[in-house]
Order: structure tokens, then C-alpha cells, then sequence
């Protein structure tokens, strides 16, 4: 079965809903030029993906191949999805590969997509039509089968019949496009704007008329993907800001933090228009069972203080707990720290009281702030993961508590991302946000695993606090900006104000 799939105009999130899923169900992938390589973060880890992506003039001979490819593999009975830049099916020869397809008797399937015709127009605030002023629009390519000797565009009707003109493929033959336009009575004032990468962090947008917008292109030195709006409609444009104009617009970020939370990082990125990336660096495991950690339970009753340094720990303490067929009532009687805000939220989930968190939220903050007054117990237990840095238990003992440090959980490279890193660290971001030390030196490990280490030192960080940029620098790396607070929110507020400057 194969099923064409409109990726939609560049911005990874203009795919459809089926168009995603059936992405990220296929065996075999086919993709086009103007297909965002990001969105093949959802495929398969084993999906094969091939591109056939091609200059502009290129013959039947690489057409007639795609077709071929595409039935030699519905033949093998895999799900292959092609996948094709907009709808399938408007300028992009889905029609002659769904017939290829049909004459080999193979079942095929078409899931539109959102075409550039009409997106990149709406992301460069220019509404095709508009009371009063565009009441019909015409839809054209500018760059024609070159096997044909005569247009068949019929140029006296099509430049007179219609209020807004929308032109696909218009780059290379504006100069001829225009004078068609001109010759068969558009005025030279009439409003014009040439669109490039449309919806793509690089969206440019030149505004003109008829009369001047091929200078106004060639000086802008405009390269396709690109589309000529022609028409009162352009006006408007004047007045609607473009889509690129949002705060992290034309920015590309990387987003390193574990799959989970990289995504709702990298939306939430994606909502203030940069394009994002996520290749996460962490993926956590639990431990095995330890002696230590039976030995730390087994003293809780006389434990004044446990401390969870993470997110994730009460969850990991659960399951260890269940595993000797215990449960959080072990805790009964601790006091309970907190890191930071994030912990604390997690660990009321479980229906428990935090006695105290820091101001700041670090080891060092833990333990400046840390309550005095009289001890019941001389006892802290600190349930981490594994390898997390000495000090808390260091400053506690000095404090005068015997401390137990349990690791119940271990930050591993995901296996995944060890795939994907080749593909993703050869590309160029503005910047790499990194959320935790091993996050950074998992970020370094795969790199030198791609063979990419010199890029390392190139690239930009923002850090999500001091203990991160700390593990930046020694890394070799730079710093770009560092949260105030050390939260998502602090590292996105930090991305949208230090992320643009070189
Ligand atoms: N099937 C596609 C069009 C394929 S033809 C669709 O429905 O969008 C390729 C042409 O589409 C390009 O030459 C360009 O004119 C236009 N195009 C596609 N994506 C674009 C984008 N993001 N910005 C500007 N033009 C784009």
C-alpha cells in the first residue's frame, strides 16, 4: 500500500494529524526536496527513508524511476508513505505517481496536505481573498513542463480573469511572468510580493508592484522555494504582520533534555516560531536492587531528613519500593526536602508535604538554606541518581547528619538518539539548550560517537542554570546564556532574549 502525503508548506507542524500517523507507522519513506527534515523525527527508528529529492528540470527519467521504486516496494508488501512538499496533488506530480501506481494495480491512498498556495500567502499576511477587494483567485505555475514548446497557460485569460493571481515555481521565470502580466493589462502599479520558504524559519517577504518587483527579487537575490502574489489582496500585507515575525522566528534550536520533556520544550519553543530539533541526551533507568538501598529504608524511622535532588526521583523511589514489596509509607516521620520548585510540585503528587525548599534551586542552595534548629534524628537520606555530584552530602555531614547518598537511577544515552545524531549534529542551530551536567557530556559523547567533535566547541548553549554551564565550560564548550531560573520557563524566557545574538 502506498500513500501519498502532503507534508504540508516547511513548517514541520502543517502536516495533518493522518498525514503524522501513517508517517510514523510506514516501513518506507520517499521524500521530496521541500519535505522539513524534521519531520522525520517521526518515523520509525527502522523506517527506511529515501530521498529522490531533485533540482528543479528534472526529466521523466528520475520521475519514471520514483514510480518505479515506489511499486518495486508496495510490491514487497511494506507501507510506504510518499511523502511530498504541500498537497500532494497541486503542482508536485502526485497525480502521474497515483496513476503509475493504479496502472501497476497497487492501492493507493492520497492524505492531502496544506498546500504553499494558500499557506505561505496566509503566513506572509496576505488573505487570498478579501470582501471587496478579491472575490476570485487564480492558481499558476510559472515554470512549465520544458518539453512543451508553447505555454499552455492562457495568459490573455488568466491575467484578466482573476483578482489575486497565486504563481507556484515563479522564480527563475519571473521576468517573463511579469511581462505577460504587463502586456495583457495588469497596470505596472498593480501589488505584487514575492514569497521565499514561505512558513519556513527563513521566510523572507519582498512587497512591490508589477513595475518593480523583479529588481526589488534579484537585489533580494531570492532563490526558490518561492511564490509571486499578485493583486489588491498584497495591500493588506502592509497591515497583517507575516508569521516570521514572532520572537524566536528564523531561529533553529536544538533541544537536548529526555524525550518526554524535549517535546513539550521544543513546542512550546515552536509556538514562539523558532524551528527546533530535539535529539535527547537522556533517557533514565532504574537500578538494580542494592543492599544500600534495603539498608536506607530499613533506617528511615530514624532518619530526620530525606532529600530528593530531582524531578524524577520520587517516582524511582516508588518503584525501588516496590520492589521490596513496600510503599511510601517508609517515610512516615521524615522531613522531606526538595531541590526546587519542580521536585517539590512532583513530590505532593504522591500526596506528601514538603517541609523545605531553597531559594536557590542547586545543591548549594539546598544547603545554605538549610534549616537549623534541633535535630531529632542525625540522619539525611538523599535519594539521587546515579553519579550526582558530592556536595549536598559533603555540606550535610559538615552539618553534622550521617548521610546516606542512595542512587536509585541512572541517566543513560538513549539508544535512539545514538541513531539519529549523525543526521541531526551535522546541521547548523543557533543554539543548543542543555538542561542538566549529563545531559551536556551525553551531548559530547554523541558527537564524538558521529565523528563531529570539533563541532562541539561551535556550537551555542543556554544553560538552565550555573551547575549545567559549569559542566559546558569544562566540556570545552561555550556558553551562550545561562537561566536565571532554573526552570523550562527561565530557559525559554533565556533562548527568546539571548537567543538571536551572535
Ligand atoms: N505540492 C506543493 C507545490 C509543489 S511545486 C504544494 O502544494 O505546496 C513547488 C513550488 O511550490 C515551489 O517552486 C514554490 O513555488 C512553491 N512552494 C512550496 N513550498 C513553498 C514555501 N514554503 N514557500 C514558498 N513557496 C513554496
Amino acid at each position: 500500500m502506498v500513500t501519498l502525503v502532503g507534508a504540508g508548506p516547511g513548517d514541520p507542524e502543517l502536516i495533518t494529524v493522518r498525514g503524522k500517523r501513517l508517517l510514523s507507522q510506514a516501513d518506507v519513506v520517499v521524500i521530496d526536496r521541500l519535505v522539513p527534515r524534521s519531520l522525520l523525527a517521526a518515523c520509525r527508528p527502522d523506517a527506511r527513508i529515501v530521498d529522490v529529492g531533485k533540482s528543479s528540470g528534472r526529466g521523466g527519467g528520475a520521475q519514471a524511476s520514483i514510480n518505479r521504486l515506489l511499486i518495486r516496494e508496495a510490491k514487497a508488501g511494506r507501507r510506504i508513505v510518499r511523502l511530498k512538499g504541500g498537497d500532494p496533488l497541486v503542482f508536485g506530480r502526485g497525480g502521474e505517481e497515483a496513476l503509475a501506481l493504479a496502472a501497476a494495480g497497487i492501492v493507493c491512498r492520497v492524505v492531502p496536505g496544506v498546500s504553499s498556495v494558500f499557506a505561505v500567502p496566509a503566513a506572509a499576511g496576505i488573505p487570498v481573498t478579501h470582501r471587496g477587494l478579491a472575490s476570485t483567485v487564480g492558481i499558476l505555475t510559472g515554470h512549465e513542463d520544458e518539453k512543451k514548446d508553447r505555454s499552455s497557460i492562457r495568459w490573455p485569460h488568466v491575467a484578466r480573469a482573476f483578482d489575486t493571481l497565486i504563481c507556484l515555481m515563479a522564480v527563475k521565470t519571473l521576468p517573463s511572468i511579469v511581462k505577460q502580466l504587463l502586456t495583457q493589462g495588469r497596470g505596472s502599479a498593480t501589488p505584487a510580493c514575492v514569497i521565499e520558504r514561505g512558513t519556513w524559519p527563513e521566510q523572507r517577504r519582498i512587497i512591490g508592484t508589477l513595475g518593480t518587483i523583479i529588481q526589488q527579487v534579484r537585489k533580494a537575490a531570492i532563490q526558490p522555494p518561492a511564490i509571486l502574489v499578485v493583486g489588491e489582496v498584497v495591500r493588506l500585507s502592509r497591515k497583517l504582520p507575516a508569521s516570521a515575525a514572532l520572537p524566536l522566528s528564523g531561529m533553529r534550536v536544538l533541544v537536548t533534555r529526555s524525550a518526554e520533556k524535549a517535546t513539550v520544550l521544543a513546542e512550546r519553543l515552536q509556538d514562539l516560531g523558532a524551528e527546533t530539533e530535539t535529539l535527547p541526551a537522556i533517557e533514565l533507568t532504574a537500578l538494580p536492587h542494592s543492599a544500600r538501598f534495603a539498608a536506607a529504608v530499613n533506617r528511615l524511622h530514624e532518619t530526620d531528613w530525606v532529600v530528593f535532588t530531582s524531578p524524577e526521583g520520587i517516582a524511582w523511589l516508588v518503584r525501588a519500593l516496590q520492589r521490596m514489596r513496600k510503599d511510601l509509607r517508609v517515610l512516615a516521620g521524615c522531613h522531606i526536602a526538595a531541590i526546587g520548585e519542580k521536585t517539590a510540585e512532583a513530590v505532593r503528587g504522591y500526596g506528601l508535604h514538603v517541609d523545605f525548599i531553597p531559594k536557590r534551586f542547586s545543591q548549594e542552595g539546598l544547603l545554605k538554606a538549610w534549616p537549623t534548629g534541633p535535630k531529632r534524628w542525625a540522619r539525611a537520606v538523599l535519594f539521587c541518581a546515579e553519579g550526582s555530584r558530592e556536595v549536598l552530602s559533603l555540606g550535610l555531614r559538615s552539618k553534622g547528619y550521617a548521610v546516606d547518598k542512595v542512587p536509585i537511577y541512572r541517566a543513560a544515552i538513549p539508544a535512539l538518539s545514538k541513531r539519529a545524531a549523525g543526521r541531526i549534529l551535522r546541521q547548523d542551530f543557533d543554539a543548543v539548550t542543555v538542561t542538566s551536567a549529563s545531559c551536556v557530556a551525553h551531548l559530547k559523547e554523541l558527537m564524538r560517537a558521529a565523528g563531529l567533535s570539533p563541532r562541539f566547541s561551535r556550537l551555542r548553549f543556554i544553560s538552565i542554570g550555573p551547575i549545567t554551564s559549569a559542566a559546558v565550560k569544562e566540556a570545552g564548550g561555550k556558553v551562550a546564556a545561562q537561566a536565571e531560573v532554573s526552570t523550562a520557563d527561565g530557559l525559554i524566557e533565556t533562548v527568546v532574549a539571548h537567543g538571536n545574538q551572535s
